[in-house]
């Protein structure tokens, strides 16, 4: 699925509180198609909408009343969206700075690694919706506790997994193969680490979202040099789409999206 989601604008009086408020909608980069798209059919994943004059990007709360990290809400024709912020989810910097590919959407199925207290999760249990379903991976046990206080007791998409992603056979037993795995648990190895996960659960021809903690891997190289020599490591079983630094929104990370090829 390509970026081009309906843009909608929040007039400017009613910017201060995004409560119920009415929404006008602008022509987006892409063309008006998209938007007529999205509005006839009213199923857009995600959306861009312009508040105080600036672009934000929001999704579609999956459980309406659960926010997780403070976000604001607001309401479109009876459904609530939650704004999605790129300066604390690397997922939406990705998109704000043109993710050109974006392969999750309703149904999904997502093997996400690093799930912390899930901003990131809860925006992707949003965009997946009824059928779809992601395996969140967290190491920390405390960090976890509140994963599950926060998001994934609410959120019937969501199967939180205590485990290492180190050792991704650990939790084998739980599900089959997935269309997306994200990852993002800033370890020296994390490259390896998602590799390995890929060889257990994604299909073939699903796509790697893996995040890169260029500070992680080596403090003495531009974090661009050491996107590149991660992605060399990609290459032997993946198609490399598109790769980006996330600044201005986060100075230490990377984002490479890559298609899932298996050789016999
Ligand atoms: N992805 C999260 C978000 O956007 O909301 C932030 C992830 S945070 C940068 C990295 C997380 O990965 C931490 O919560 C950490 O405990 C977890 N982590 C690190 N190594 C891990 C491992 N080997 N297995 C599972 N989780 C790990």
């Amino acid at each position: 699925m390509k970026t081009d989601q309906l843009e909608i604008e929040i007039p400017e009086e009613m910017d201060s509180d995004l409560g119920e408020i009415p929404i006008v909608l602008v022509e987006s980069s892409e063309g008006t198609q998209a938007n007529e798209r999205s509005l006839e059919n009213e199923d857009s994943d995600f959306i861009w909408l312009k508040v105080d004059g600036q672009r934000r990007l929001a999704t579609r709360n999956y459980v309406e009343g659960n926010t997780v990290y403070g976000e604001k809400t607001f309401k479109k024709n009876g459904s609530e969206y939650r704004i999605w912020d790129p300066f604390r989810s690397k997922l939406a910097a990705g998109l704000y700075i043109g993710l050109d590919i974006f392969p999750i959407t309703k149904g999904t199925k997502v093997l996400y690694l690093g799930a912390s207290t899930g901003t990131t999760v809860s925006h992707i249990s949003d965009i997946v919706d009824y059928n779809g379903q992601i395996f969140a991976v967290e190491h920390a046990s405390r960090v976890a506790r509140d994963f599950l206080d926060r998001v994934a007791n609410f959120r019937k998409n969501i199967t939180p997994i205590l485990q290492d992603a180190r050792h991704p056979k650990q939790y084998f037993s739980v599900y089959g193969k997935v269309d997306v795995v994200y990852s993002d648990i800033a370890q020296p190895d994390q490259t390896e680490i998602a590799i390995a996960n890929c060889r257990a659960f994604l299909k073939d021809g699903g796509y790697i979202f893996l995040i890169i903690k260029t500070r992680s891997i080596d403090v003495t190289q531009s974090p661009k040099n050491v996107i590149s020599n991660e992605i060399k490591k990609l290459e032997a079983n993946f198609q490399v789409l598109q790769s980006m630094t996330l600044e201005p929104y986060d100075k230490d990370h990377g984002l490479v999206v890559a298609k899932y090829q298996v050789k016999d």
